[in-house]
This record gives structure tokens, C-alpha cells and sequence, in this order.
């Protein structure tokens, strides 16, 4: 149902979701990595100053040795320098780098107590500067050899620490990519497909819808809105398209024209309404008459006409008369006998649209001349 939903999202939504998803994991990834780097490098700073006092514990017992030699002023002042530093880098690291249980555990806790012989030997270091004793310098001696191992796994635990993050932090890395990867996989496969596929059949139906509505309108703008048959454009252009025809050889034809006779007075007599119902009649009667070749349309008022193509003079007379008696036997449903008069014009060489309508035209004034209900062709 939720997927449903989601699919129906439009292309706008889905891409401000895939932003918000991505901008999401990559708040995440800052706040985690930023997290772990900022712990690492206090690690690597743990390493520096716990490597600083491997060496001041060394150094400090060489040059106590040497200034009780000597007596030196100038190492004295060396010595207890050496010695303030080593005392504010074990309270820097005892303050702020012991926060793992490794650490803890080096320095608090027995065999190491690291914490505690520091401070002892720095007691030690303090007596001697102040008291310049033999038996303190001994006791310096002894302690700086037995702190380098401890210092030592001090120094490696701080790396193993570090190493532990750099290890955290690439696995974070990974999992934060497969995350991302993951997210953009399943809005590719549950929200972006579907929607574009929406899209792209929404499209096709609105490409079907805009062909239908084409062929609707073309359909329209040919069709005879009475009768349904075609219009007068229509006939136009096929007749200038059989003269084309004709010109070349390839075909001839007639042109039949169609007109009910007094037709004035059945609208008079029985309104325009039924007048209009013997069209449509009249446009059924014709329509099964005429031949899937032939064209078929309403030329105006009440005339109709027809393009009969490959057929000779004589079968097109036989035609016209086939539809002059299935008017004529019609039933219109009105006390007066409907009838109509068909003029005939065959194509000859070098006829135009007028000249042949011209033709068939006079073909049709001599029917009505004639009495009307009858069919009359022009000589050829
Ligand atoms: P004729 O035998 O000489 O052809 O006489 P007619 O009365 O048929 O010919 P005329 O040209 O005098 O009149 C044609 C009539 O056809 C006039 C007009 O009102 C009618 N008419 C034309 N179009 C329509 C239509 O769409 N519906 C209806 N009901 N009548 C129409
Ligand atoms: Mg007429
Ligand atoms: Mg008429």
C-alpha cells in the first residue's frame, strides 16, 4: 500500500526525496566520522607525549647522574625543567587521555600502576633536586630503567587504541556507503522506476488521446454534419484527385449530381424537421447503393454527389437509374411522393473541376426540364 503510494509520487517529489534521503546519510557520515577523527587524533596525541616521557624518564636519570658529577648549575636548571615537563605530561595524560579500559587498567591498576610509579619517580626526581642525595640519584636510576617497559606498553596501547579507531572509522565508512548504495537502490526499484514508468505510460495515453482527437477532428472537418456523409471540401478534393487521375490516363470516372425534386415544398408542407429526416433518409438510401470505390457526399442544400469511377457511361446510367427508383419506392413517410433528378457528366480529355460540374450541372437542369424523377447525361 505504502509502495502504491510512493509509486504515485511525481518526478518533482521523488527528486527532492532522493536529495533529503542522500543529504541524510551524508549528515550522519559527517557526525560519526567527525566523531571518530576527533577521538583518533587524541590518541595519536596520547602516543606523542607518553614517547616524550620514555625519553624524559632517560633523560632525566642521564643528566642527574651527570649534574651530580659535575655540579653544573646549568643542568641543574635542565634537570628540573625535564622534570616540570614530565610532571605536567603524566597530569595531561592522567586527565585527559586515560577513557578506555586498556589505559585505565595500564594505569591505574595492578601489576602496572603506571599512574603510581610515575608519580614515585617523580618524587624521587623532586628529592633529589632539592636534597642532591646520593641514595636519590641510585633510586632515579633504578626506576627510569624499570618505567621504560611500562612507558613502552603505555605507547602501545595509545596506538592500539588509535589503530582500533582507524579501524572503526573504515568500517563506518563502509557501512555508511552500502547505506547510501542501499537507500538509492531501493528508491530506484520501489519509487523512481514506477514513477517513470507512470509517466511514460501517462505520456503514451496522452499521445493515444491527442491521435484519437486528431483523427476525430480531421473526421469532422470532412464530414457532413446532417447526413454524415462527406462535405462538399471533401468531394472537392477527391474530384481535383480523380481529374489528376484522369489526366494521367491511369482512370476515368462520372460525376453524378443528385438533387430532390421540389424539395422547397416539402419543407413547406411538412417542416424543415421532416425536411431534414428525408436528407439523412435519402443519404442512407444512396450510401447503400454506392460502391466502396465511389465517393459519396453532400454537395449543398439538397443536392448530393457521387464519383463513380471505372465504370462505363452506360453502367453509370443503369446506376443512376438504380438509385432514381429505390428514392422513388421509398416510403418518407409523407402523404407526397418523393422523387429526385440525376444529371451525369462523364470526364473527357482536358475537363477541369468547373467544366465537369458545369456538365453534369446542365445534365440535371435538363432532367428537372424533363419532368423531373428521370436521369440525364450530357453528350460525351
Ligand atoms: P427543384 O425540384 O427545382 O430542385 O426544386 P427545389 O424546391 O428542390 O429546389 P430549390 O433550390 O428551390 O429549394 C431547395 C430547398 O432545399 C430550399 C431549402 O430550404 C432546402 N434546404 C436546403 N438545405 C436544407 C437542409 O439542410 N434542411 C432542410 N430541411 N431543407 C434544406
Ligand atoms: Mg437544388
Ligand atoms: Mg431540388
Amino acid at each position: 500500500m505504502l509502495l502504491k503510494k510512493l509509486s504515485l509520487f511525481n518526478l518533482k517529489s521523488i527528486n527532492i526525496l532522493v536529495f533529503t534521503s542522500l543529504a541524510a546519510w551524508a549528515i550522519f557520515a559527517y557526525v560519526t566520522t567527525t566523531q571518530i577523527i576527533k577521538s583518533q587524533k587524541s590518541y595519536a596525541s596520547a602516543i606523542n607525549i607518553t614517547g616524550k616521557q620514555r625519553m624524559l624518564s632517560q633523560k632525566i636519570a642521564l643528566i642527574a647522574k651527570r649534574y651530580y658529577e659535575t655540579r653544573n648549575k646549568q643542568l641543574k636548571n635542565h634537570l628540573l625543567s625535564l622534570y616540570t615537563q614530565m610532571k605536567e605530561d603524566h597530569k595531561r595524560i592522567t586527565t585527559q587521555y586515560i577513557n578506555s579500559s586498556a589505559t585505565e587498567s595500564i594505569y591505574y591498576k595492578e601489576p602496572s600502576q603506571l599512574n603510581k610509579k610515575v608519580l614515585y619517580y617523580l618524587n624521587n626526581v623532586a628529592k633529589f633536586i632539592e636534597e642532591e642525595q646520593p641514595l636519590s640519584l641510585k633510586k632515579i636510576e633504578t626506576l627510569s630503567f624499570s618505567l621504560l617497559p611500562e612507558l613502552n606498553d603505555a605507547v602501545n596501547i595509545f596506538e592500539h587504541e588509535s589503530d582500533l579507531k582507524i579501524k572503526l572509522l573504515i568500517e563506518r565508512e563502509l557501512f555508511i556507503l552500502i547505506g547510501m548504495l542501499i537507500t538509492l537502490f531501493v528508491e530506484a526499484v520501489f519509487i523512481v522506476t514506477p514513477a517513470i514508468r507512470r509517466a511514460t505510460s501517462h505520456t503514451n495515453e496522452l499521445n493515444q488521446l491527442v491521435k484519437d482527437r486528431t483523427l476525430e477532428l480531421e473526421e469532422l472537418s470532412i464530414t457532413d454534419q446532417l447526413t454524415k456523409l462527406y462535405n462538399r471540401r471533401k468531394i472537392d478534393e477527391t474530384l481535383a484527385h480523380e481529374i489528376e487521375r484522369a489526366e494521367r490516363g491511369n482512370s476515368s470516372f462520372s460525376l453524378i449530381i443528385v438533387d430532390i425534386d421540389h424539395f422547397k415544398n416539402i419543407n413547406d408542407t411538412y417542416g424543415h424537421q421532416t425536411g431534414d429526416q428525408i436528407l439523412q433518409d435519402i443519404s442512407k438510401i444512396l450510401t447503400s447503393n454506392v460502391r466502396k470505390i465511389d465517393t459519396l457526399g453532400r454537395w449543398g442544400g439538397e443536392e448530393f454527389l457521387i464519383i463513380n469511377t471505372e465504370s462505363s457511361p452506360s453502367k453509370v446510367m443503369k446506376f443512376a437509374e438504380k438509385i432514381r427508383r429505390a428514392v422513388e419506392a421509398h416510403n418518407f413517410n409523407i402523404a407526397t411522393l418523393t422523387t429526385c433528378s440525376i444529371g451525369i457528366a462523364h470526364y473527357v480529355a482536358n475537363d477541369t473541376e468547373s467544366s465537369i460540374i458545369a456538365r453534369a450541372d446542365s445534365a440535371l437542369y435538363a432532367a428537372k426540364n424533363a419532368g423531373r424523377n428521370c436521369v440525364k447525361e450530357t453528350a460525351i
